[in-house]
């Protein structure tokens, strides 16, 4: 299903073009509009889902083994030595295109951009308390 006014179901589903690194029945993957590194691209599902939360499993499954195509492609062609995968779900977490994608971002030598958090600390009750309220 599309979503009326999503602009990522527009171009996954080839009504708005754009520079496609990739393209089946299931997936469109692009390059990003505002590259954080040469090479950034989105793997879009042709299936409107908002998040994380939405995508389908077998889906979901589907995209790692897209984003390991698209990583391995980016190594031979673009020389990349190393590669983030991003996916924001929310507006918290800092989703702006509520339609699910997945970053995928090559990385060089010294490229000086940063994707990466500062750690914080937590005590062993605190991680303990966690850890309860998570599984148990
Ligand atoms: P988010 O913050 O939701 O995880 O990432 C959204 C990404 O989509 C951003 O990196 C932004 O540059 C990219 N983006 C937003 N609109 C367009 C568009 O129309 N075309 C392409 N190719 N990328 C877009
Ligand atoms: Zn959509």
């Amino acid at each position: 299903m599309k979503k009326e006014g999503c602009i990522f179901c527009k171009i996954a589903n080839g009504e708005i073009p754009s520079k496609t690194l990739y393209d089946d029945e299931k997936f469109r993957v692009i390059l990003d509009l505002g590259p954080i590194a040469k090479g950034h691209a989105l793997i879009l599902p042709k299936e409107h889902a908002d998040d994380l939360y939405e995508l389908p499993e077998e889906i979901a499954s589907d995209v790692l083994i897209l984003a390991k195509k698209m990583a391995e492609k980016m190594k031979e062609r673009l020389h990349c030595v190393g590669l983030n995968l991003v996916q924001n779900n929310g507006e918290a977490a800092g989703q702006t295109v509520h339609h699910f994608h997945m970053h995928v971002i090559p990385r060089y030598r010294n490229d000086g951009r940063k994707i990466n958090w500062v750690p914080g600390s937590a005590t062993e009750e605190e991680l303990e308390a966690v850890r309860k309220q998570i599984v148990e």
